[in-house]
């Protein structure tokens, strides 16, 4: 994951440095930061854990939310990757989300590997009762 909480604050792993205890957002179990050329900035559960949110994500999807987080801040939009919307079942993180400049918030949902058509309608409803946008 690419946010943890540091002294219950969201950090960013990019900025994030080494020495600090950081904590899962969703379990407050203890996370340790990865950094290194060979890898993506993020925080990894320290094991054993059973937390839903520290299931392995590739690369791929990492560096995804970060390249779409990025170019949206590159167009002066307030953006922010794995943001917890309180309102969705399930695991509630839209992968980015970006505030509009009328305040409107817009999630960006990245897939790449194939889901079913219910879950994406399922998905898409819940992001639409809680009154955000999906992409
Ligand atoms: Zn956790």
């Amino acid at each position: 994951m690419l946010v943890a909480n540091l002294n219950r604050e969201r950090i960013d792993a990019f900025i994030a440095e080494r020495g600090p205890e950081y904590r899962c957002p969703e379990c407050e179990g203890v996370v340790i930061l990865k950094k290194g050329r060979k890898v993506i900035d993020h925080f990894a559960h320290k094991p054993p854990t059973d937390c839903s949110w520290a299931s392995g994500e590739t690369r791929a999807h990492l560096e995804a939310k970060l390249l779409v987080a990025k170019a949206l801040a590159g167009r002066g939009l307030r953006a922010e990757v794995e943001f917890v919307v309180n309102t969705l079942p399930g695991d509630r993180r839209a992968d980015v989300i970006a505030w509009s400049p009328n305040g409107r918030q817009i999630a960006f949902e990245l897939q790449h590997t194939p889901i079913d058509l219910n879950e994406i309608e399922s998905r898409a409803s819940s992001y639409a009762r809680a009154g955000i946008v999906q992409i």
